[in-house]
């Protein structure tokens, strides 16, 4: 079996395993049933395309997107590696090819969509082609739970049975119901070696903010990232609209996506987004698992997510490609509201609800969070970290206070109106402003009229958000919204607990937030020179840009200005055929000059030891091409020659002369075995 690092490097260009690929990468080669649970952006189809590289015969991919898999072929292809999907999106052309490589027995990765698995021509037709293993990818699309549902991917556990191959299964969803399930319906129930690794993503920035003026909030935060890709999530379709409208008038380019969409509208959007550099699109979750562009470089949340996994999921989108990349999400008091009540007026049962108040919690407790959010958030997933450095509690500590008393006044002014009041009021009471509604109920004769001096109106706005977040109170569906005190406050109203709130969200603080720039000053004009010789490349060969090469290597490439193209191999994706294809354009961008013309016997050893071998017997041969005395006719050996000696580095004249022939090795054995003898 070939080795994965050589491939990994050989293939795609990449110098190590992120964490967990490798032993993903071997149980998956060694033929294990397996199911590989990594965050979004872990890398997880590397896990199948590597194995399907070092196997025998053909890997079957099943993925639930044609999009995800065109682009993934097309990422194959331009790394060298035969692939092929068949979908519906397929020319005849395509089709054609992907039939004659199957034929020929050459094709490695063969991609096809679940809704093929119900015709028995496929079945047959893979049986035939020697398939030597089957990936699903994004395998929690067979929980019936889940809103990612696809019915033919419940097919693939008898696709498995007849064909009789190892499966290896990849989500990004971790839940212990989804994982059972997929056990259940893609290995009939015969638990597979299972991997479950790291939730950290580093290279995200995370930060809330209170919504304070929402709109202004998610303009300034795109404002300083203008020109880069970006997703902004809303609650409703109709904010899409609007929201995208108002970037577009501050000098975004930007569109808005939502399920009530034709599905050729989205599509649209999808495609364009995957081609275009820095389009900005305002959605609704459902745009989601057909977002496989890995240089994201924000997401914004213009509405509180519904639980904590799916915030993890959304925030997870950007910067796949490993390259700094920032959240945001707003949330504010209406927020927590909306999601609570959709909990409560949903029809899922009991106990489901009281799970999904929690997830709810779980959220509400990281935007609430007095310390590191990145803490709080893997230790959610039961993982323990560091303080991060790279989120908004970090960069500023927030200021807090023991609330403990303010907190017992508001419970007690709840209590004393009967729960059957939202906020507004019940502030109203507590700051002693005696409104009508007030004097009406005679709410300015309770004895918590006018106790809440310590805050103004905005103070006392704060303290409720955060006993909602801190699920203290609860707003009660039959009764409008009112609030409810739950169990949780019941010990910090008999003074047998207190609590710490934050005291900086309570004023309004205004910021203006600096440009974030992906490179230094220095670097940025060469990145831009290199985002365009990417554009340009992309648009004529028709794939996305990240296909070329994703920003992560650009901007190495900006900040290390390889000027060699040995130096050019040893940046992180650019692979052999990559460095064949693009390096010399890419080369003469960071050089500002046409590259000496390189032989291509030469440039396939770029970036290895051997590179530099022939480097030397070059050097050696040119001073003894006329002989050691300088008087003789000239002779060289010829560029291929030369790359085969410095790959198979011969110890001794015997292979030396099986490589060159006699004359040649005549006059140039000794030194080159002395060349080849020094190594590097
Ligand atoms: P997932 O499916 O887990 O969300 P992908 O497979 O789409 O993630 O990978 C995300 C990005 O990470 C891709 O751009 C991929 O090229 C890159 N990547 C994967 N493995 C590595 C690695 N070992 N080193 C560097 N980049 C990697
Ligand atoms: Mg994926
Ligand atoms: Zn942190």
């Amino acid at each position: 079996m070939t080795d994965p690092s050589a491939l990994l490097s050989s293939v795609f260009g990449f110098k190590s395993f992120r964490p967990g690929q490798e032993e993903i990468v071997r149980a998956v080669a060694e033929g294990k049933n397996t199911l590989a649970i990594m965050p979004t952006g872990g890398g997880k189809s590397l896990c199948f395309q590597l194995p399907a590289l070092m196997r025998d015969g053909l890997t079957v991919v099943i993925s639930p997107l044609i999009a995800l898999m065109r682009d993934q072929v097309r990422g194959l292809k331009e790394a060298g590696v035969s692939a092929g999907a068949l979908t519906s999106g397929n020319t005849t052309e395509e089709t054609d090819a992907v039939w004659d490589a199957l034929e020929q027995g050459t094709l490695k990765l063969l991609y096809i969509a679940p809704e093929r698995l119900a015709s028995s021509g496929t079945e047959r037709m893979l049986k035939r082609a020697g398939v030597s293993l089957i990936a699903v990818d994004e395998a929690h699309c067979v929980s019936q739970w889940g809103h990612d549902f696809r019915p033919d991917y419940l097919r693939i556990g008898a696709l498995r049975r007849t064909l009789d191959v190892p499966l290896a299964a990849f989500t990004a969803t971790a839940d212990a119901e989804t994982r059972e399930e997929i056990a259940q319906r893609l290995f009939d129930g015969v638990p597979p070696e299972t991997f479950l690794r790291g939730f950290d993503r580093p290279n995200l920035t995370l930060a809330f903010e209170v919504k304070n003026q929402p709109r202004q909030q998610i303009l300034s935060f795109a404002a300083a990232r203008k020109g880069q890709s970006g997703i902004v999530y809303c609650g409703t379709r109709a904010k899409t609209e609007t929201l995208a409208q108002a970037l577009r008038a501050d000098g975004h380019n930007a569109c808005h996506y939502h399920g009530g969409m034709e599905a050729e509208d989205r599509r649209v959007v999808e495609t364009r987004f995957s081609r275009e550099d820095g389009l900005v699109v305002v959605a609704t979750i459902a745009f989601g698992m057909g977002v496989d562009k890995p240089d994201i470089r924000w997401v914004a949340h213009a509405d509180l997510p519904k639980s904590i996994e799916g915030y993890y999921q959304e925030i997870g989108r950007a910067g796949r490609d490993g390259a700094p990349a920032d959240t945001m999400t707003l949330f504010g008091p209406d927020d927590i509201r909306f999601r609570r009540q959709q909990i409560d007026e949903g029809l899922a049962p009991g106990d489901r609800k009281t799970a999904d108040h929690g997830r709810l919690n779980a959220l509400l407790g990281l935007a609430e969070a007095l310390g590191c959010r990145r803490q709080v958030l893997l230790g959610y997933f039961g993982e323990t970290a560091d303080p991060c450095g790279n989120c908004d509690l970090c960069e500023t500590p927030p200021e807090t206070f023991d609330a403990t008393q303010p907190v017992r006044k508001a419970l007690s002014a709840i209590l004393r109106t009967g729960e059957y009041f939202g906020a507004g009021h019940l502030i109203d009471i507590l700051v002693g402003n005696a409104t009508e509604k007030v004097r009406e109920r005679g709410h300015d004769q309770l004895p918590t009229f006018g106790i809440g001096t310590e805050f103004d109106k905005r103070g006392w706005q704060a303290v409720f958000r955060q006993m909602a977040a801190h699920d203290l109170v609860r707003p009660d569906p039959d009764r409008f919204g009112a609030l409810r005190m739950t169990h949780a406050a019941r010990p910090i109203l008999k003074d047998e607990a207190s609590i710490t709130l934050r005291k900086d969200t309570m004023a309004k603080v205004p910021r203006r937030p600096a440009v974030k720039q992906l490179v230094s000053e220095d670097d940025a004009p060469l990145l831009s020179a290199l985002k365009a010789k990417r554009r340009a490349l992309a648009e004529d060969a028709r794939v996305p840009a990240y296909v070329i090469f994703n920003d992560r290597t650009l901007i190495e490439m900006a900040e290390t200005r390889p000027g060699t193209l040995d130096a050019m191999a040893r940046i992180s994706g650019v692979g052999a055929t990559k460095l064949e294809r693009h390096g010399a354009a890419f080369l003469a961008v960071i050089t500002g000059d046409r590259p000496q013309p390189v032989h291509p016997a030469r440039r396939k050893l770029a970036g290895r030891s051997s590179g530099e071998i022939y480097d030397r017997l070059l050097a050696v041969q040119a001073d003894l091409s006329r002989g050691p005395n300088g008087l003789e006719k000239p002779m060289t050996c010829s560029s291929s020659q030369l790359a085969k000696l410095a790959e198979v580095q011969p110890g001794d004249m015997g292979g030396l002369t099986r490589l060159l022939g006699d004359r040649r090795a005549e006059r140039f054995g000794d030194a080159f075995l002395e060349v080849l003898r020094e190594g590097v």
